[in-house]
């Protein structure tokens, strides 16, 4: 039985059915999918959490479930808006992705810088300095950390001393320009961390992922991962509308049907509900997310599918992007889909939209005061916080009969919770002694 049709306990559940085990999923929820929703309005596909997701995370290509996902990938360069106006970053994914040695990689950052035609800031001046990248001299020396860390294994990331990543940062070999210009903001959106607290194991990872892989959005809507896992599994295999109160190694008690039985529970709730239905378990901090969608009939305020990042932190946006130039699929023909996002407590709902509103005229270059509000969505517990120290495999083995996965035993990502399922339905098959070979297969050591 497991507990939960978020992605970890939906992808347990497909682990655990390919092994030839009868599976129940069980969830409150009217449908699956936890924080991985998207609310369909007038045409629009608006996520409730707006994920990034990174083309290099293993769980991606090594569950089955998700050979059909179309990833669409932001442009290669990130926009940077430093110093009153956007520059291109060097987005190393694609670009790195084959290139070996400093000098490939400087070319790479090279080609990259010169990409994209931006638009120009409103009464913006030319930058007095050089951008955020810094001189021709931090560029190569960026372009070989980027290198460096590319070419680095996740074992190697994982045993390095542990750091807050805001610490961490300066010893990386980046230049200093380029880590307030480039990596700090980049790492506050993938780890959803404003004070970049989290600890700099996990930050090399998300760094590493950044550098092989490309920044993408599932197409369709972030729903569509847990969609693609559910429809794998044998009708049925959901219940929805059932909400668990407690639970033992061979039955559950639920709300609605009362108890019960199985031959083993996987808890798979998010990290607050599991440790109420199992109290030894820890609650960890969690970053608040505030997601804001804008549509306009104007034109787009860029012509690409660039993610913006705004190194100034000039104001509570920490990365937007003209999300149906990324996957058109998620706007009617003829509109805009601008999708930011707003990390920690958020301005007060009063002054939310007109705050982000004038930050987004900032970034974009461009008036909002049209543009049209169509969602906003708060989730006070979207990310577990992963300060250092972190293990990032905490234990999904409690007792035999009795399992735990989902980000908060892993890492705070798709990719976490992905990976935490794996490890909690390997060990549930092994106890049961049902691990057949070609399952075992894909247990390889993932990042
Ligand atoms: C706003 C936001 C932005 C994010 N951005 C990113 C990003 O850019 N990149 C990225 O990789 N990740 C991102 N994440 C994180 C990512 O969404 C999560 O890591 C992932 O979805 C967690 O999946 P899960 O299955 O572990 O948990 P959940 O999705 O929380 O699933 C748990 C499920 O358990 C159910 N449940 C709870 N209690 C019970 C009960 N008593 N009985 C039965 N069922 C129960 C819940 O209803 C839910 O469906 C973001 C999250 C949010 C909210």
């Amino acid at each position: 039985m497991v507990v939960g049709a978020g992605v970890s306990g939906l992808a347990a559940a497909h682990h655990l059915s390919r092994a030839g085990l009868s599976v129940t999923v069980l969830e409150a929820a009217p449908g699956a999918g936890g924080r991985m929703a998207t609310e369909k309005v007038d045409g629009f596909r608006l996520d409730r959490t707006a994920p990034l997701l990174l083309s290099s995370y293993p769980e991606l290509r090594r569950t089955p479930a998700l050979a059909p996902l179309v990833l669409r990938p932001f442009s290669p360069a990130v926009l940077l808006h430093a110093d009153g106006r956007l520059h291109p970053g060097p987005a190393a994914p694609a670009a790195f992705a084959g290139v070996r040695g400093t000098r490939g990689a400087l070319t790479a950052v090279r080609a990259l810088a010169s990409v994209p035609r931006l638009p120009r800031a409103q009464g913006a001046v030319r930058a007095p300095r050089p951008g955020p990248l810094g001189t021709a001299a931090d560029q190569s020396r960026l372009a070989a950390a980027w290198a460096r860390l590319a070419a680095t294994p996740p074992e190697r990331l994982l045993a390095r001393p542990e750091l807050p990543a805001a610490q961490a940062l300066a010893d990386r070999g980046f230049p200093a320009r380029a880590v307030d210009g480039l990596l700090r903001p980049l790492l506050t959106a993938l780890l959803g961390d404003p004070a970049l607290l989290t600890s700099s194991r996990s930050a090399d990872l998300a760094l590493r992922f950044f550098a092989t892989g490309r920044l993408s959005l599932p197409e369709g809507g972030a729903d569509t991962v847990p969609d693609l896992l559910a429809a794998a599994l044998p009708p049925g295999t959901v219940r929805t509308g059932v909400r668990v109160l407690s639970l033992s190694t061979t039955s559950v008690t639920t709300a609605e049907h009362g108890e019960l039985s199985c031959r083993a529970v996987l808890l798979a709730t998010g990290a607050r509900t599991a440790a109420e239905l199992l109290p030894g378990l820890r609650v960890p901090g969690f970053h608040p997310v505030t997601v804001l969608h804008h549509t306009t009939d104007e034109r787009p305020p860029l012509t690409g599918p660039a993610l913006v990042l705004d190194a100034d932190r000039s104001g509570p946006v920490s990365h937007t992007a003209v999300v149906s130039q990324v996957d058109p699929t998620r706007a009617p023909a003829g509109r805009a889909l601008i999708s930011s996002t707003v990390l920690g407590t958020p301005p007060a709902p009063a002054h939310l939209d007109a705050t982000v509103r004038a930050q987004l005229a900032r970034l974009y270059g461009t008036s909002t005061a049209r543009w049209e509000l169509l969602a906003v969505h708060h989730d006070s517990e979207a990310v577990p916080a992963m300060p250092a120290p972190h293990d990032p495999r905490r234990p999904v083995r409690l007792l035999a009969g009795l399992y735990v996965c989902g980000d908060h035993r892993d890492t705070s990502s798709v990719q976490g919770a992905l990976h935490s399922a794996r490890r909690a339905a390997h060990a549930v098959l092994k106890d049961l002694d049902a691990c057949p070979a070609p399952l075992e297969e894909h247990f390889e050591a993932a990042a």
